[in-house]
């Protein structure tokens, strides 16, 4: 069960390389700079004209379309994930639409893990079924059940591990099983991060982040981003990013590559932290459950090359979950994940918001589930927080 530290130290030491990588740009600065600037002009004619055919490398002409800042932030996360392309979003969200947009079309179905993104599954519930394309949702740690229900489909839509569950596929036999069907697999990987888990390198063709969580790092940014082989990154750019619009600005693009420096550094804290509380969580006498990938035992357990700081616990009955949520002084009460700031969402609080979409039975998890995010704080002082929060609320 123990994290194998030589692998982890070796992802996070090949990507320390590639996220320092100084930006090619004149006067080599250490840090590239920010291409604040809505259109590219041309010198001339001639110029311009190379520019729309498409015959000038990096040939930048507005920014919704193409922009340096961006470019490099896109160019550092293809690196990462062993891509030949990358596009940058406005936000997560951004770029599973329209990637998964760029690939359906009417009458065709997609299958997808049950346990899903809450708003990917909103997008598919509420958007698709009006565009006449249909999902069908699989228990993802059953990949005999996946393959079942592949011949026929366009587009297999994973996310290892999934929301609120932490449950874990196995990307190497799912992606053979999808070329077998020529079904086109996606994946959300923003709880590994391009460093702990490199499903392009496994054969999935797209690779999806929220890169407001780990990439950013600082909680200071919404955006997104997709990896992929230089044709499927190239269908986006036809099909999609331009007209739906959600381009990422050049400032957040800027403030991503600066969170890229720091992530192999964050990701190692955030992961000893992480097994330290989730451990003593576990011992703990009124803790029931915990949902992190590190105590699975699943076969896709094996791609991840290190865990990161989000999980889900679930205290027993003696447990006054609203008390104990109010008990906390370093976990703070609010969604979102991937920067210094340590989190909980009280599953029975974000319920009230989203009926039904992160309802009890969707994830199958009791109401005395909490998610945690372990942010960068001192770990013992984390601990301490939970240890006292969970002692003073027990009901009397
Ligand atoms: C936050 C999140 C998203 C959506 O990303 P945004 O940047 O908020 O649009 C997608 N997938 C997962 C797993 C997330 O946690």
């Amino acid at each position: 069960m123990m994290p194998d530290p030589a692998r982890a130290a070796a992802a996070l030491a090949e990507a320390s390389r590639i996220v320092c990588e100084d930006a090619p740009h004149e006067h080599q600065p250490v840090v590239g700079p920010i291409y604040q600037t809505s259109l590219f002009t041309f010198k001339d004619f001639a110029e311009m004209q190379q520019a729309f055919a498409g015959q000038r490398k990096d040939g930048y002409v507005y920014t919704r379309v193409g922009n340096p800042t961006v470019h490099d932030f896109e160019r550092r996360i293809a690196a990462l994930e062993g891509a030949e392309a990358a596009r940058g979003f406005a936000s997560g969200m951004g770029a599973i639409t329209a990637t998964v947009m760029s690939v359906v079309q009417a009458g065709d179905r997609i299958v997808a893990v049950r346990h899903l993104y809450g708003d990917a599954y909103r997008f598919f519930e509420k958007l698709l079924p009006r565009m006449g394309v249909k999902v069908d949702y699989v228990d993802g740690t059953d990949a005999d059940a996946v393959e079942a229900a592949l011949p026929g489909a366009k587009l297999l839509y994973l996310e290892s591990p999934t929301s609120m569950v932490f449950e874990l596929q196995d990307l190497e036999r799912l992606a053979a099983a999808a070329k077998k069907y020529g079904v086109v697999t996606t994946i959300d990987n923003s709880w590994a991060t391009p460093i702990f888990q490199k499903p392009h390198m496994l054969g999935i063709d797209l690779v999806l982040h929220s890169a407001s969580k780990y990439i950013g790092g600082h909680s200071d940014v919404v955006a997104g981003v997709v990896a992929g082989s230089a044709a499927h990154i190239a269908k986006i750019n036809e099909l999609t990013h331009p007209f739906f619009g959600a381009k990422l600005a050049p400032v957040d693009a800027f403030l991503l590559t600066r969170g890229l420096r720091t992530l192999p550094l964050r990701l190692k804290q955030h992961m000893d932290s992480t097994l330290t509380i989730a451990a003593r969580l576990k011992a703990h006498a009124h803790v029931v459950k915990v949902h992190h990938p590190f105590y699975s035992n699943h076969p896709g357990r094996a791609t991840l090359m290190g865990y990161t700081g989000l999980f889900t616990f679930e205290v027993d009955e003696t447990i006054d979950v609203a008390r104990f949520s109010d008990a906390l002084k370093y976990f703070r009460l609010g969604v979102s994940w991937g920067g210094h700031e340590s989190l909980i969402v009280p599953v029975a609080a974000s319920l009230a918001q989203t009926p039904g979409v992160n309802s009890f039975e969707r994830f199958a998890v009791s109401p005395r589930a909490i998610r945690l995010h372990v942010g960068l704080e001192d770990v013992e002082t984390l601990w301490t927080d939970l240890e006292t929060a969970l002692a003073s609320s027990l009901k009397t």
